[in-house]
């Protein structure tokens, strides 16, 4: 089952608990709008019949060596009943719609969970960003936005950085817009700190799901510190997961991303490994962990399974020998269906996506909060602001779990679709 199926089935399942009207089921499903550059194809999106054509749109970029490269990228707005749409821009060479259709849902979910008041949407470019230079990625930003640019906006749809796209994508994206519009810092977040951007945003989806694993081990009489972790991802949310986890003392046995993985049953010493990362070392080379077999990360023994990188990664062929007691869901939809079935025979508990990476969404929001209020905050106070919101959430999805009589991703998918439902049938349908 793809992404868009697994999220949409989520979607339903909770629908049904809810008992929503088919309609505003059906509402609440598709789309607002789908952007798209070079591909004319005709999305499914969960009902039978298609139901999005997208426009085309070309994006062609020249290269360093002057020949031309053509790019195909895409937006989705998914919904925007509790505000303007946000979410991430996506640079990776599996970016496909189909995905991005899903990660724009999951977005509505994930912004109604976590309280913040914004609708969903996703958007991405196929491409290797480590295979185009600096300017290539520069001029490659520049043309999307100026596709985009009549499309987005504080108050329409705001987008952040993803997978591929860090806090530079944003400053060109802002500098692109600022050229059609005015100058607008809060039309994008994840922005650089002289551009407008909040501290703690950098670490804010590691540190989020640092808050949120806290709660769920208390909440099983367990804390971080007396647990076993294994995290896979060292990119921006893996390495404050694991950094911020190791400082709350922790053990981490081990630790992949792309190039590898590496393991040590005395825990691996996190900050000489960063220093390691940060002077251009690999993972295989740091000299204080054994390297392993990367497949077998995710079925190492552990407490706590942090999957931090890409989607689809526990499947059926590894569920059923996962070690984990708790599955954190750094990453967007690192489990698939089938995986979750296994997983819950199994006795093991996962904490999803829509709540436990939200912290990036809720600095966010933190981030175009200071922008409009022309006022920038501490640290101290973003990641406290950070602590309440995650501590609420989850608070609000044990409720659910209760009142639902369901598992945590059913509590939270009943919670966000439960809001957005609300806000939908408040803002009314006459025409
Ligand atoms: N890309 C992040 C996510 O998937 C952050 C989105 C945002 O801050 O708008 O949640």
């Amino acid at each position: 089952m793809n992404a868009l199926a697994a999220t949409s089935r989520n979607f339903r399942q909770a629908a049904r608990l809810l008992g929503l009207d088919s309609k505003l089921e059906k509402s609440l499903l598709i789309p607002l709008r789908e952007i798209k550059m070079l591909d004319n194809s005709v999305i499914h999106i969960g009902f039978d019949e298609p139901l999005a054509v997208c426009d085309q749109v070309e994006c062609t970029i020249p290269k360093d060596d002057g020949t031309l490269a053509t790019f195909v990228g895409f937006r989705v707005q998914h919904d925007n009943a509790r505000g303007p749409m946000k979410g991430g821009i996506r640079y990776h060479p599996e970016v496909d719609p189909n995905e991005v259709n899903a990660l724009a849902q999951l977005m509505t979910w994930k912004t109604a969970v976590a309280a913040v008041p914004y609708g969903g949407a996703k958007g991405g470019i196929g491409c290797t960003p480590g295979e185009l230079s600096r300017s290539e990625l520069e001029r490659l930003t520049r043309v999307f936005t100026q596709k985009i640019h009549d499309l987005i906006g504080i108050n329409t749809d705001v987008p952040a950085p993803d997978m591929g796209t860090n806090a530079q994508t944003m400053a060109w994206i802002l500098d692109e817009y600022s050229k059609f519009h005015g100058h607008s810092p809060a039309v994008v977040t994840g922005k650089p700190i002289d551009l407008g951007g909040s501290l703690g945003r950098d670490a804010a989806t590691g540190r989020g799901v640092m808050y949120a694993t806290e709660a769920l081990l208390a909440e099983h009489g367990k804390s971080i510190s007396e647990s076993t972790f294994v995290i896979q991802g060292f990119g921006n949310v893996g390495s404050w997961a694991a950094k911020l986890v190791d400082q709350k003392g922790g053990k981490i046995v081990a630790i992949g991303d792309v190039t590898g993985a590496i393991r040590n049953k005395s825990g691996i010493d996190i900050p000489a490994l960063m220093k390691h990362r940060n002077e251009g070392g690999s993972l295989k080379d740091f000299y204080g962990a054994e390297v392993m077999d990367a497949a077998e990360l995710l079925v190492h023994e552990c407490d706590v399974l942090i999957p931090c990188a890409l989607g689809g990664v526990l499947n059926r062929e590894n569920a059923a020998d996962v070690k984990a007691t708790f599955i954190i869901e750094g990453a967007n939809h690192p489990t698939d269906t089938e995986a979750d079935e296994i997983l819950a025979k199994k006795g093991v508990v996962v904490l999803p996506d829509i709540y436990a990476n939200s912290g990036g969404v809720i600095v966010s929001y933190f981030e175009w909060v200071q922008n409009i209020q022309g006022f920038m905050w501490d640290e101290e106070k973003v990641n406290m602001e950070l602590q309440r919101y995650m501590k609420s959430a989850f608070q609000h999805i044990k409720d659910m779990c209760k009142s639902q009589n369901c598992n945590l991703r059913m509590g939270a998918f009943t919670l966000g679709v439960n809001r957005v439902a609300k806000a939908t049938l408040l803002r009314g349908w006459e025409a």
